[in-house]
């Protein structure tokens, strides 16, 4: 059996980064990170652009100007104003060669066509100059920046239409159990539904990985053997829920054995999870979670959550860990260091009831685990814990 500590690092140290690249239309490139540096391939503004409803001007050293015309946003003439002479121009319009400061209209008092300025006019006040957020050429966005709303708003803004970006993982989620049914069918005696591949799926879903099939098993060594052949040739990541322990109808480790994956580890030292099996084999990064319900999510935030992370190249890899006061107090059977379902809310943290593995009522309300180590034997009010919070 093997610690958490050194569980966590064999994930990150035996998942390397896909590194695959896929071009996608900008608009759903949502959430995926960029996988070269972006130059832009125009000026942005692309000319003199006003910042103001207002006046452009051709600055001389008297207040007034001589209105000639006007430019609306979009309009391309380009009129030649003289020293003293104004144009009528809009936020967003192309400021001619010959201005060279806008003047917003709340300072302007119109005559005929005579205006006269308040207050002092700096050169170039309310215009944005060619360029002025990136010129042609230059880098826009760097390799492995994420494409939020306003990164693909900005790209677009620069006319790009398609961005290469790091490919998701391909993603198999394989359920075993004879017991299990699909929730909508009538519940016979003996059954139960089926719930971690939905609940993974959703866990998967929420991180953004979308490319997931499903595959259900019966407790089969035959079947077993065979759908896990076949996803592992075929997926980057493969997560079975279930038939991981040591009972007789449990084929998965069997299974994998005869399929010659690579066995990184199988058992760690913890609560929820003990039964965990992480390995390898060729392309495919292998997680064998315990069936309990809790104890699979557990184990899917702490350790397939890591292998995602290194293979998408993120550089932080683990939830975010924190110190919190406990608003409870728990006391821990054995020396398993363990995950406790908690709620954390300014500044503190409840532990929550129902710690079974096989309980998830709590665990939908919770946000974060408490982390008690393996020589803490109890937790009081009030006292320093360690708090992982979670993606949700
Ligand atoms: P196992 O790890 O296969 O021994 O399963 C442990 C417990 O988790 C048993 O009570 C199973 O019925 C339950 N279980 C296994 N897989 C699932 C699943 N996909 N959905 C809900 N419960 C499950
Ligand atoms: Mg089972």
């Amino acid at each position: 059996m093997i610690s958490i500590k050194d569980a966590i690092q064999q994930v990150k140290d035996n998942c390397k980064p896909l590194l695959k690249e896929v071009i996608k239309p900008i608009e759903k490139s949502g959430n995926y990170h960029l996988f070269k540096d972006i130059h832009s391939p125009i000026n942005m503004p692309p000319f003199r652009q006003s910042a103001m409803d207002g006046y452009a001007l051709n600055l001389h050293d008297n207040k007034e100007y001589v209105l000639i015309g006007e430019i609306k946003a979009g309009d391309s003439d380009k009129p030649v104003l003289k020293p003293g002479e104004a144009v009528r121009i809009f936020t967003g319009s192309p400021v001619p060669d010959t201005a060279n400061a806008v003047i917003m209209q709340e300072k302007v008092i119109q005559k005929n066509n005579v205006i006269s300025c308040e207050g002092a006019i700096v050169l170039n006040q309310n215009i944005r100059p060619l360029g002025e957020q990136v010129m042609k050429g230059n880098l826009a966005l760097v390799k492995g920046t994420k494409l939020t709303p306003a990164a693909i708003g900005y790209l677009t803004a620069l006319g790009i239409t398609e961005v290469s970006v790091f490919k998701k993982p391909s993603i198999a989620l394989v359920t075993t159990g004879n017991e299990l049914i699909e929730a909508g069918q009538p519940l016979s005696y003996g059954k139960i539904y089926e719930s971690n591949s939905k609940m993974l799926q959703n866990a998967l879903y929420n991180l953004k990985f979308y490319n997931v099939t499903l595959h259900k098993i019966e407790d089969d060594y035959n079947k077993t053997y065979s759908e896990l052949k076949t996803v592992i040739s075929e997926k980057d990541v493969v997560i079975i829920s279930g038939g991981i322990s040591v009972g007789d109808y449990d084929f998965v480790g069997k299974a994998l054995n005869a399929l010659e994956v690579e066995t990184l580890f199988y058992k760690v030292k913890q609560k929820p999870g003990k039964p965990l099996f992480f390995g390898k084999k060729d392309q495919a990064t292998i997680f064998a979670l315990p069936g309990n319900p809790a104890a699979a999510l557990t184990c899917f935030y702490v350790y397939v959550y890591i292998a995602l992370q290194k293979l998408m190249d993120r550089e932080t890899l683990e939830l975010p860990r924190i110190t919190a006061k406990s608003n409870s107090e728990f006391n821990k059977k054995g020396d398993r260091p363990q995950f406790l379902k908690a709620l954390y809310k300014n500044d503190n943290v409840s532990i929550l009831e129902g710690q079974s593995s096989a309980m998830l009522q709590t665990f939908a309300l919770s946000n974060a685990f408490v982390f008690m180590p393996s020589e803490t034997t109890k937790i009081n009010s009030n006292d320093d814990v360690e708090v992982i919070l979670l993606p949700i």
